[in-house]
């Protein structure tokens, strides 16, 4: 039932890529006069455009085959080339579920994509009943799903997402930037299961890297090959390529300091479910807590006042703010001041 030229635009299918000085010439050593780099300096070299020894490491810690990765820069630039290689502006349609991830809207609008905005029921999962008939919907190319859920913090059901990817011929993007918080499987071990299936995750959370801008793709070769033909030609620089590579050299530790947060994660809920002016901590599989308060505004303001910055959702989610998770003491400053807040 899917067929990946009904959901490749036509302009993308046809498209001719830029051809660099390194496609055409791969060898590692020599004189290079190829590129129009100065012969000066340590940075002076462009950086592999496919990022092939990055993508072997990537490849050893994920378990996934190097043919079946793409690095963005940041899960922000696999978002945008979703849209640019899957929906035709002003023509198809994307689908998100609401509240979640803001970019998905933000990354619609500027490449002019009619987004469809189905709400989550009470507990933050999917409704099937307002969706089925989208995925009918031939203009509708590209599903969202976040898993875990930014801002709501808690994992989408698996056997509704995988009813999702099976019943609709498009492509079905899964988010799990915060899957390493959570208890849960990847999905990123059905790709070879289904063709229309892109997992994404990122160096951005668990790994510490949000400076860095490196976001991953599992998904099909023949994807792939199209982020590859959509990039630009050098979209990771070699300083962000190296600072991951050390990053996964140090693997451990990572894995330590996820525990640490998780563990703290449950020790900032039942400190928080104490608090008179918190009506409710929802469960999370993230890095992060969702809260509904008495007052958001006001609570938001008196933390700011104290030089805590916490993420106001009121907007989005009736009376909530979101808390990230920091390190044991900053979290115990957290509560100390939020116990100090009287409504
Ligand atoms: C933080 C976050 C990301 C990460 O984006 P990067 O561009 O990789 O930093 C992706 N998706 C969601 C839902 C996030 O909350």
């Amino acid at each position: 039932m899917f067929d990946i030229n009904k959901v490749v635009r036509d302009n993308v299918k046809t498209l001719i890529p830029y051809s660099c000085a390194r496609d055409e010439f791969k060898g590692k050593t020599g004189i290079f006069m190829d590129a129009n780099e100065s012969p000066y300096g340590k940075l002076n070299r462009y950086p592999d455009p496919y990022q092939n020894d990055l993508k072997t490491s990537v490849s050893r810690i994920k378990g996934i085959p190097e043919e079946n990765i793409f690095l963005g820069n940041g899960s922000d630039e696999i978002i945008d080339l979703s849209y640019r290689i899957f929906c035709k502006p002003g023509v198809d349609k994307a689908l998100t579920f609401f509240p979640s991830y803001g970019m998905y809207e933000v990354s619609a609008a500027i490449n002019d994509v009619r987004l469809i905005r189905i709400p989550l029921n009470t507990d933050f999962q999917i409704d099937t009943g307002e969706l089925d008939p989208c995925l009918k919907d031939p203009e509708l190319k590209l599903i969202f799903i976040c898993s875990p859920n930014n801002p709501t913090g808690n994992t989408m059901d698996s056997s509704k997402m995988e009813y999702i990817i099976s019943n609709f011929s498009g492509m079905v993007l899964i988010d799990e930037a915060y899957i390493d918080f959570s208890g849960t499987q990847s999905f990123k071990n059905k790709i070879g299961k289904y063709p229309n299936l892109i997992v994404m995750q990122t160096f951005s959370k668990a790994f510490g890297l949000a400076a860095v801008r490196v976001g991953m793709a599992f998904t099909n070769p023949d994807i792939v090959q199209y982020f590859n033909k959509m990039k630009p030609p050098y979209n990771i620089s070699i300083i962000n390529q190296k600072a991951v590579q050390k990053k996964l050299m140090q693997f451990e530790e990572v894995n330590k300091q996820v525990d640490k947060i998780k563990h703290e994660r449950e020790r900032l809920t039942q400190n928080l479910q104490k608090l008179t002016i918190i009506e409710k901590v929802f469960p999370s599989d993230a890095n992060f807590l969702l809260v509904r308060t008495k007052n958001a505004d006001l609570i938001y303001n008196k933390l700011v006042k104290e030089k805590i910055i916490v993420r106001n959702r009121s907007k989005i989610v009736q009376g909530c703010i979101r808390i990230t998770i920091g390190k044991r003491k900053e979290n115990n400053k957290l509560i100390k001041n939020l116990k100090k807040i009287k409504l």
